[in-house]
């Protein structure tokens, strides 16, 4: 069986986790730092803040900006769950916008429509790892029409004067846009390291912070640093040093990264440009020789332009099905000994968005690129030949459901 994504461990990340659980020190400590300040070598952040996961720093980002009850966020109908169940955690109204055929993203023309007085944030994702357009994004928050519209609350909100952008780079670490890297482009961007990621540091995740002035950017990563630790002043590293006494300034949470997770991700991060991503790119451009010239699929796009994925999940449509066909390709490619997924059921198919009353009806881009898309595998150990056996199991599947 060809699994879809099992994570790459090999000996530099054991050997690594060893060295960690022998020194002493397995919570935050010095890999985490060492990580943080590595990752922002790698974006271009001007500072970046690990944690437990990205749903965490999703959150956090959105506590830390005063978001509530009678506030609104934007996001893409077509996301994991992540994205807008951290609106909801902070009691703020999730107002989904319909996306792009071409890319999956967030559709710009109708994330401008859906701009109201009570919009307080805009999270774009990078489906698969394909970016969207943030000079687009950035100019438009920033445009006297939609400022004029923000209502701030708080001195945060009152210093930004406008509409924050935290994107949803959860796909996306690596990707370009006009040469730049995720993490460089917007206010707030959040990386995940979850197991199935392109960097993986089991669970994990990190903000990269780049608030323009006259936000200190360092010093908002002390803040968070003990925002997401109990809002305690003082981390247990900070105690070795022989002052034992710290206070707690706020009710904060816990959600830091451990030097074990920080030690994995040391040596993905290391490898990344010049191992992982090159791979990737090869899976992408394997698949996509493959199914070209063959009209029954619609490939993606991920080199165009200003635009340059990370090549992190690849998202092949089939054209003319329906959703039960898509289903019933499935599974027969899994009776193939293949295994495929679907990236994202759209929110408003899950019973809780259903159930507070987001219809799919509203959202038909984001049902037709879903009812007919298949992930296919691209995790690190992939060989050719597995490559090519995946290939003939999607199109001997689709011979079988599909008579043309
Ligand atoms: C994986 C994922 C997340 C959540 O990441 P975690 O690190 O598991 O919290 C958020 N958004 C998207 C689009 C994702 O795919």
């Amino acid at each position: 069986m060809i699994p879809f994504s099992p994570p790459r461990i090999d000996d530099d990340v054991i050997a690594e986790v060893v060295d960690t659980l022998k020194s002493g020190w397995i919570t935050t400590g010095p890999k985490t730092k060492l990580f943080e300040k590595k990752l922002s070598e790698y974006t271009g952040a001007k500072s970046t803040l690990c944690l437990n996961s990205a749903t965490a720093g999703l959150e956090l980002m959105l506590r830390w900006f005063g978001v509530g009850p009678g506030d609104e966020v934007i996001v893409p109908a077509y996301t994991y769950c992540a994205t807008a169940n951290v609106v909801v955690h902070c009691g703020a109204v999730p107002v989904m916008v319909d996306v792009d055929e071409k890319t999956f993203n967030m559709d710009l023309r109708k994330l401008k429509l859906a701009v109201s007085e009570r919009t307080k944030v805009i999270m774009p994702v990078d489906i698969g790892g394909f970016p969207c357009d943030y000079d687009e994004i950035n100019s438009f928050v920033k445009s006297p029409v939609v400022k004029a519209l923000f209502n701030p609350e708080n001195e945060i909100q009152k210093t930004l004067g406008r509409i924050l952008v935290l994107s949803d780079a959860a796909h996306s670490l690596g990707a370009e846009y006009k040469g730049r890297k995720t993490g460089s482009l917007t206010d707030l961007a959040v990386f995940s390291f979850h197991a199935v990621k392109n960097l993986t540091t089991a669970e994990g995740g990190a903000v990269a912070l780049n608030l323009p002035e006259p936000f200190d950017n360092e010093e908002l990563y002390k803040f968070l640093c003990v925002l997401g630790l109990h809002g305690q002043n003082k981390d247990a590293l900070a105690k070795t040093k022989g002052n034992w006494r710290y206070d707690v300034i706020t009710a904060g949470f816990k959600v830091n990264m451990t030097d074990i997770q920080a030690s994995i991700g040391m040596v993905e991060l290391e490898r990344y440009d010049r191992d992982t991503i090159v791979k990737k790119k090869h899976f992408f451009d394997f698949y996509n020789s493959a199914f070209k010239n063959d009209s029954r699929f619609i490939l993606p796009v991920y080199e165009d332009g200003d635009f340059r994925s990370s090549y992190h999940v690849y998202l092949l449509r089939v054209t003319g099905i329906n959703e039960a066909q898509r289903d019933e390709i499935i599974q027969k490619i899994f009776a193939r000994e293949v295994s495929v997924n679907v990236h994202f059921q759209p929110l408003p198919l899950l019973s809780f968005y259903k159930d507070l009353g987001y219809k799919m009806s509203d959202y038909p881009q984001a049902y037709n690129n879903y009812m007919c898309e298949i992930s296919l595998p691209t995790f690190y150990d992939l060989t050719d030949e597995m490559l090519q056996t995946v290939v003939n199991a999607v199109k001997d599947s689709v011979a079988e459901v599909v008579s043309d």
